[in-house]
């Protein structure tokens, strides 16, 4: 069985038998972030040139046919060793770090990216790492590998967001069994978040929730970026029900701004790969990123109103 400790020795095994690695996650050390208030909350934004790659992906289906797919056993760097994990994972190092230890989580097969029946084995995976946080970018919500699946994974205590929550103004149904779920708009972000010490529960609960959101055309399930992490006995899940990929200014051009945003974004930590953007990029630019891309809440309010209906049923 893996733990947390096989994975932490894999990291630093990587970083001694590839070179790039190191160098990378050395760069990452001296990397600029700064702070921004929103009022009720702060980002950190990151100045992070290695992302280029991942903010300019093109995730059409034309695109990605047309490229060796990174997480793919035959296209990856000969370097990089994969531990096994759960019915079909590997657990990876990330070669494009956003924190100092960052974890790819694919499956080992080429399968496209959709959460629905793997939603269980991620909070199994948060479980496997209190140290960490584990994120899911949807199709067209930040993922560069919409094709192939995968989690990710960041050291905890570095997301915002993390902090936070407890903090934001929220709605709450209280289930018996002493989870619950509740909604919240904090800086222009709709944020669903659900709390629980029991597995079986969180997945039924999640199944409500992605049963709820309208999926829209052209994508095989509803977009939604979602964060867990794991305080033993409790998972703590954050979903963002997401309505667009990027925002309008999203571009290289004048008076555009190349910033692409994942789970890690609407968490509270703005990745720009390029210096000029990180220089200029505004708390008004932040506001309007996560408005253009977050469900809205008169769509929201109608999901509670349908989640309170589905609870009472079933009486969860
Ligand atoms: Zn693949």
């Amino acid at each position: 069985m893996v733990r947390q400790d096989d994975v932490l020795r894999l990291i630093e095994e990587q970083f001694q038998e590839w070179p790039v690695l190191q160098e990378r996650y050395s760069a990452l050390e001296r990397i600029r972030v700064k702070e921004i208030s929103l009022g009720a909350a702060y980002v950190k934004v990151q100045f992070n040139p290695e992302r280029v790659l991942s903010s300019s992906a093109r995730t059409d289906c034309a695109s990605l046919e047309q490229r060796p797919c990174f997480l793919c056993d035959t296209n990856r760097p000969k370097e990089q060793r994969g531990l096994p994990w759960g019915r079909d994972y590997q657990i990876l190092v990330n070669p494009y770090p956003i924190f100092p230890c960052h974890l790819t989580i694919p499956s080992i097969t080429h399968v496209p990216q959709k959460i629905h029946s793997r939603f269980a084995d991620m909070l199994e995976l948060a479980a496997l790492l209190p140290a960490f946080v584990v994120f899911y970018n949807g199709p067209e919500c930040g993922a560069s590998a919409p094709d192939h699946f995968h989690f990710q994974a960041g050291n905890r205590g570095i997301l915002p967001v993390e902090q936070e929550w407890k903090g934001f103004e929220k709605e709450i149904l209280c289930l018996s069994s002493g989870a619950w779920v509740g909604i919240t708009f904090c800086c222009s972000r709709s944020l669903w978040l659900m709390q629980s010490a029991d597995e079986l529960e969180l997945t039924r609960l999640f199944g409500l929730l992605y049963d709820l959101l309208p999926c829209g055309r052209n994508v095989s399930e509803p977009r939604m970026n979602l964060l867990v992490w794991y305080d033993q006995p409790w998972w703590t899940v954050c979903l963002f029900p997401r309505v667009k990929h990027r925002p309008s200014f999203y571009g290289t051009s004048e008076g555009e701004l190349l910033v692409s945003p994942g789970a890690v974004d609407m968490g509270g930590l703005v990745i720009t790969p390029l210096e000029r953007d990180f220089e200029r990029i505004s708390s008004n630019d932040i506001r309007n990123m996560y408005k253009e891309v977050s469900m809205d809440s008169f769509w929201v309010e109608r999901m509670l109103h349908e989640l309170k209906k589905s609870i009472w049923k079933q009486n969860v």
